[in-house]
């Protein structure tokens, strides 16, 4: 069977093709992640090169046939300028959309994630909040959301709600004091949080969808949540993503 679809979606990877076409993974609401041949895309005229490109937010007609879906036609919604002229920006928001293309199911409904990743995208590229902070808020919310939440209530050995020194248990995803072992039946490991990241991530978890940004923190207390939340998504993911080192590089 062939037929068209018409459809919003995000490109959250793109790789040549042949001569001058493109391969794109695209996040859409309703079908998931799709993978897209966008014919001609690399020639200089190309109606498609505008939105056939990474992180471009457009309005796509898809023509599909036995599975196989192919870019007929788009439009443009947000291109995210400031991202794509800041080297480092351009880096995160690769790391986003790798993280983003992980956790997202082929062929499933997902206009969550697709959601949270334009809020953190526009985040960074419209109302310039620090990257660190989109960062830390982004990582958690997107584990939360694809059922990788953490107990923050309250201390998992004693249940002391406020703990002193708390800690975020990077493989069982538990809250703890310092003093209160999580006993593991294998080696692991525990972030160190304080009062002020503790109280920004459970605000993260529980803020209405376009909210999640909606805190501040700076210093010490965003540098222990930022820390947290990479250690816990790679962690929980294991494994280790190339666009999330290279974003390092660039910021060191
Ligand atoms: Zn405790």
């Amino acid at each position: 069977m062939s037929n068209f679809l018409l459809t919003p979606g995000l490109v959250l990877w793109e790789m040549p093709l042949g001569e001058t076409d493109k391969l794109l993974t695209i996040l859409t609401p309703q079908l998931g992640k799709l993978t897209v041949r966008a014919r001609g895309a690399r020639r200089k005229n190309s109606r498609l090169a505008a939105a056939a490109q990474l992180l471009v937010y457009s309005d796509l007609k898809l023509f599909s046939y036995k599975d196989h879906y192919t870019l007929d036609e788009a439009s443009s919604l947000a291109q995210f300028w400031r991202i794509k002229s800041d080297l480092s920006l351009l880096s995160l928001g690769s790391y986003f959309a790798e993280l983003t293309s992980i956790l997202a199911d082929a062929d499933a409904p997902n206009a969550q994630l697709l959601s949270l990743l334009l809020n953190a995208l526009y985040g960074l590229d419209t109302l310039q909040k620090p990257p660190s902070l989109v960062k830390a808020a982004f990582e958690l919310r997107l584990l939360a959301l694809s059922g990788y939440t953490p107990d923050l209530s309250a201390c998992a050995v004693c249940g002391n709600a406020q703990p002193e020194t708390p800690m975020l248990h990077l493989t069982e995803g538990l809250l703890h004091c310092r003093t209160c072992l999580i006993p593991t039946p294998y080696p692991s490991h525990s972030a160190s949080l304080c009062k002020d990241s503790l109280n920004a991530m459970r605000y993260v978890i529980g803020a209405e969808p376009k909210r999640f940004l909606s805190f501040a923190l700076e210093g010490l207390p965003l540098e222990r949540m930022g820390k947290a939340t990479e250690a816990f998504a790679t962690t929980q993911l294991d494994r280790t993503l190339p666009t999330l080192s290279y974003y390092h590089q660039m910021i060191e």
